[in-house]
């Protein structure tokens, strides 16, 4: 979709730290993490919610995510994924966030800072 900020990030529009990319996923740093680390995991079909992806756009997201765990050595850490604005959705492209927690003091809870 030509105004959503995640196609345009999927066409290379818009710049990102690029981690991972295939013909169906794209996983790029958060421009504003909630810690080191924070990663978004998207499907290149664009759809607003969760509900709006076929499967086959889905496949690779979960292993990915746990790829970037790996990665991280995050031993506690939140898999993400908010669906409308009651629920937090800012962007509306399907988008996972992988929020390492770094420890129990600085760590983040599923929720978000201001709650
Ligand atoms: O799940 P929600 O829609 O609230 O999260 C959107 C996320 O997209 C935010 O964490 C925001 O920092 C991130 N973002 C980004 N790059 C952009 C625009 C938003 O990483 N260009």
């Amino acid at each position: 979709m030509a105004a959503c900020i995640f196609c345009k990030i999927i066409k290379g529009e818009i710049p990102c730290f690029k981690l991972f990319e295939s013909d169906k996923t794209l996983a790029f740093l958060d421009i504003g993490p909630l810690s080191k680390g924070h990663a978004l995991v998207i499907p290149k079909f664009h759809g607003e919610k969760l509900t709006d992806i076929p499967d086959e756009h889905l496949s690779e997201i979960l292993p990915i995510a746990k790829k970037l765990v790996k990665v991280t050595g995050a031993e506690n850490y939140n898999i993400l994924q908010n669906n409308g604005r009651i629920a937090h959705q800012v962007v509306d492209h399907v988008h996972f966030h992988m929020i390492p927690k770094p420890n129990e003091k600085e760590g983040l809870g599923i929720g978000w800072p201001t709650e």
